[in-house]
């Protein structure tokens, strides 16, 4: 006799509320389950349609559940549905690098499945260019204050998320992992300095510091082009980045940019450093990449790097076994092919300036808004208790929490900082990063739901 399978309704009933044996973000709460997704929108199981403000965290960028990406995908599983990269080949991987190396004037395209693991592909790369090239003495990293490179010990040990580093801090080699100011303008720009003297003081900063490690020692400078969670969608000012390159060049040392979350057309051009006029010497790529589709990241590496490696070993030593998946790369080459047909990057730009506009008309005159920054469909704006000395809220009141959770009664996600944006400790932002897609009205929508959610946050009591 067959067994009658409870719905899962009766099976709730039957066992009570629902506990998840999922070690989620925090033991004791649940998430939303989502039941399907389509363009900008997340639908739940209770019900409730969702616009989806900050496609995760920047990485839906053609909208969800695509017919002609899941088509693709799935006729691509139907095919080959893994290689071995060691001893094969596959069509997708040579089609998105490709893709990836005209986009960017690279040469070659590396591909990893997560941002944190092309991130460590990179520091090891730039590790074994120098020693391809007869410089084991180049030890040394420099990263910036307030920035994010990734999850795993090597990328953690090269920015200063403070509160993700926290309870690992003791596993880092402060040997080799070293630190200079970020380019954050709101903040650290001086009263009356231009950014022309702006730039100069951080080139100095970074010369010093290469001074300090001996700059033979120094294997490179890693930065976002655009600053991601951490201090939320912070660019650069004007001629920042040419100014490292140089200083780098001088010395030897490569110019890596992180481009994991603000690349891959979000900033209204296909890459972000292509808005400073500077090209990396490596470039890592993720999240947007994939559309949140399948995993895949990218490492785009310069001819003058990949030379190194062509007249030394020939070889990079860093192997994965779901290194250049096909469905990853396939899934990159049908995200970038719609984005190409559909001229999503382009409609990333316009969109972005119609998004820049709302928000200052929403925010400009208010008192608890002390900056709005950003770029193409990537922006945040920065919560202060005074918008005249730029006080900062009190670690106690969790102003960000309470708008996302406000938001989200209301039908829109947005990506909440974690307290810490100013300098690992406090400060508050909320981060914007919708599809490519979203429209006029919906952007409307974003911007109004927001400043409800403001108000909420400022309500709130402290804890
Ligand atoms: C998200 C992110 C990473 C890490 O990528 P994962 O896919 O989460 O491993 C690295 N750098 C930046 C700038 C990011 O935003």
């Amino acid at each position: 006799m067959p067994v009658a399978i409870p719905s899962k309704q009766d099976a709730d009933e039957a066992v009570g509320p629902f506990k998840s044996k999922v070690l989620h973000r925090t033991v004791d709460h649940q998430p939303l389950f989502v039941a399907h997704a389509k363009g900008s929108y997340l639908y739940t199981e209770d019900g409730r349609q969702i616009l989806d403000g900050c496609g995760g965290a920047a990485v839906v960028s053609v909208g969800h559940s695509q017919e002609r990406i899941t088509k693709a995908l799935a006729e691509q599983l139907n095919t080959v549905s893994y290689l071995h990269s060691g001893a094969f080949a596959n069509r997708p991987a040579e089609e998105l690098a490709e893709m990836l190396t005209k986009s960017s004037g690279m040469e070659r395209a590396l591909f990893n499945c997560g941002g944190t693991e092309a991130m460590e592909s990179a520091i090891k790369l730039v590790r074994q260019y120098h020693v391809e090239r007869g410089h084991p003495e180049r030890v040394n990293y420099i990263g910036r204050v307030q920035s994010y490179h990734g999850n795993s010990l090597g990328a953690l040990s090269l920015c200063r998320h403070t509160i993700r580093r926290r309870p690992y801090l003791p596993l880092f080699n402060q040997n080799v992992f070293h630190e200079v100011s970020p380019c954050y303008a709101y903040r650290y720009k001086l009263e009356g300095e231009s950014d022309e003297d702006y730039v100069a003081r951080l080139k100095e900063e970074l010369e010093a510091k290469f001074q300090e490690l001996g700059p033979g020692t120094v294997a490179a400078f890693f930065a976002e082009t655009i600053v991601g969670a951490t201090s939320g969608c912070t660019p650069a000012v004007p001629g920042y980045f040419k100014a490292m390159k140089e200083v780098c060049e001088k010395h030897g040392a490569l110019l890596v940019l992180d481009e994991i979350m603000c690349g891959m057309g979000r900033t209204g051009k296909m890459h972000a450093w292509q808005w400073e006029g500077v090209q990396p010497d490596v470039q890592v790529c993720g999240k947007a990449l994939g559309g949140g589709y399948a995993p895949i990241s990218a490492v785009l590496v310069s001819s003058k790097v990949v030379s190194a490696f062509r007249e030394g070993s020939g070889a990079f030593n860093n192997g994965y076994t779901y290194q250049s998946h096909v469905i990853g790369c396939r899934a990159g080459v049908e995200v970038l092919k719609m984005m190409e047909e559909l001229k999503l990057v382009e409609q990333c730009h316009e969109r972005g300036v119609l998004l820049e506009r709302l928000l200052h008309e929403k925010f400009d005159s208010h008192p608890n808004v002390g900056n709005i920054r950003g770029r193409g469909l990537f922006w945040a704006i920065e919560l202060v208790k005074d918008k005249g000395t730029k006080e900062m809220f009190p670690k106690t009141h969790p102003i960000t929490d309470i708008i996302a959770g406000d938001c989200l009664a209301n039908g829109l996600v947005v990506y909440p900082g974690m307290k810490g944006t100013v300098d690992g400790l406090q400060g508050d932002h909320m981060l914007i990063a919708p599809p490519y897609i979203v429209t006029e009205e919906e952007l409307r929508f974003l911007v109004d739901t927001l400043a409800v959610g403001v108000e909420a946050g400022l309500r709130a009591p402290i804890l």
